[in-house]
């Protein structure tokens, strides 16, 4: 266990000197992990978000999410950005940095985080490093979710017909895609560029992406010097590598 600290301090504290700032250890027991699940519209991120909170209690941020919820209760916040969003447009970055730093500060405790829908542009991204270092925390690992065009466009037409959203209608969709190729799609090279980019292959079926972000957590886990638990009954990578020490 001592070593598993050691090794774990020593990542934490290379971290920390490149963010010029000291960060308190967390625990290694239960360690947390700050995901990004990255992707364009109607590429599953809120579908495995889900079943991640299911099975590891990580808490979801979906902007997306939070938006709908403004909007359905009726709030200014909602009022302002209904127009934008139905015409598939982007919410301007200070409402929704502001939105995850609320949201942040609210689950401080949680044993880790899933960002879904957020960041969705370099301004964003850069605003997530801001508030996640005022916790002493950090992006661990980031999940693309590959999948291509036309089946997008097919899987939020059928989500279109059976939840009637504004923003998958043809037009609006359409918006919403150039928006991902446009503003989201070079985030990619930014965490590329910093070695937390995992590309997931999301056209097969719901568990077997699932499958595929198990492993790239748990892959994670093992790169940061302790195991990241696998929920009960996950089928998880098939031959866990041993740990190498450095
Ligand atoms: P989603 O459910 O993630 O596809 O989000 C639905 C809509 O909410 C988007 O089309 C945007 O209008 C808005 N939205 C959600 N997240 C963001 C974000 N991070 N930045 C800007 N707009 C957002």
């Amino acid at each position: 266990m001592q070593q598993y600290s050691l090794q774990l301090r020593r990542y934490r504290e290379g971290r920390a000197a490149s963010a010029g700032q000291f960060f308190p250890l967390r625990g290694v027991q239960g360690a947390k992990l700050q995901l990004i699940l990255f992707g364009p519209p109607g590429a599953g991120k809120g579908t495995q978000a889900k079943l991640l909170v299911e099975q590891r209690a990580y808490v979801q941020l979906s902007t997306g999410d939070m938006l709908r919820a403004a909007r359905a209760s009726g709030s200014e916040l909602g009022k302002q950005v209904a127009a934008v969003m139905d015409k598939g447009g982007l919410v301007s970055d200070d409402i929704v940095n502001q939105l995850i730093d609320q949201r942040l500060i609210a689950h401080q405790g949680a044993p880790g985080f899933i960002f879904d829908g957020y960041p969705r542009t370099l301004a964003q991204a850069q605003a997530l490093d801001n508030l996640l270092a005022r916790h002493a925390d950090a992006i661990d690992l980031v999940v693309q979710l590959v999948v291509e065009e036309p089946a997008l466009v097919e899987r939020v037409a059928k989500r279109h017909a059976a939840e009637g959203r504004a923003d998958d209608e043809p037009a609006a969709f359409k918006v919403r895609l150039r928006h991902y190729f446009n503003e989201t799609a070079p985030l990619i090279e930014f965490y590329r560029g910093q070695g937390k980019l995992v590309g997931v292959d999301g056209m097969a079926d719901i568990d077997t992406v699932a499958r595929g972000i198990a492993m790239a957590i748990e892959a994670k886990g093992t790169a940061l010097g302790h195991r990241i638990p696998a929920p009960e009954g996950s089928p998880g990578p098939a031959s866990p590598k041993k740990r190498r020490r450095k």
